[in-house]
């Protein structure tokens, strides 16, 4: 059986003050955090949370030092001729014979029979390979995502802000 008396009813009450004060405080401390934590934009990024002078360099992600190999010739800049499989002679069917080898049951005197006539390939000026026509012999292209760069220079994290856009108002 619980026995209130009179003190400890005295005590209760004191002890439901100090609670009561103790929330009222609490609750002042609160709201005085609260004014101290008011956000104001960032003068410095404008709230971007961008620093506005650029620092950062960062590899473009699209090439090798702002270029890329071409794939048309794998980077040396030459085509091979397939017309004249590399070798830079063409063989053409006799002009003289018309690919036969004979005229009229007679060995072709031009093409010696064989009724091919060899030429230099045009194709590749007798080179057996030709500056490539996609990267016009460099081998490689300027990276358009960089402009030939290898990179470029970020926006980094705005250091007044920290990156928030906001900073505790003054
Ligand atoms: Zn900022
Ligand atoms: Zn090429
Ligand atoms: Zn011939
Ligand atoms: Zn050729
Ligand atoms: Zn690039």
């Amino acid at each position: 059986m619980v026995n209130l008396t009179p003190v400890t009813w005295y005590k209760l009450s004191v002890m439901k003050t100090q609670y009561i004060l103790f929330l009222f405080l609490f609750g002042l401390i609160s709201t005085q955090q609260l004014f101290a934590q008011e956000k104001c934009v960032c003068p410095t990024c404008n709230g971007e949370g961008l620093n506005p002078v650029p620092t950062e360099w960062r590899d473009c992600d699209f090439c090798t030092k702002g270029y890329n190999t071409c794939n048309t010739c794998d980077g040396d800049g030459q085509e091979p001729c397939h017309r004249c499989n590399e070798t830079g002679i063409a063989q053409l069917p006799c002009r003289e014979c018309n690919g036969y080898g004979k005229i009229n049951g007679e060995t072709c005197g031009v093409c010696g029979g064989d009724g091919i006539e060899e030429m230099v390939c045009a194709n590749c000026e007798g080179k057996g390979s030709y500056n490539c026509h996609s990267c016009g012999q460099l081998g490689k292209f300027i990276c358009n995502m960089c402009g030939g760069e290898g990179g470029k220079l970020w926006k980094g994290t705005c250091p007044k802000c920290n990156g928030t856009g906001e900073i505790i108002c003054p």
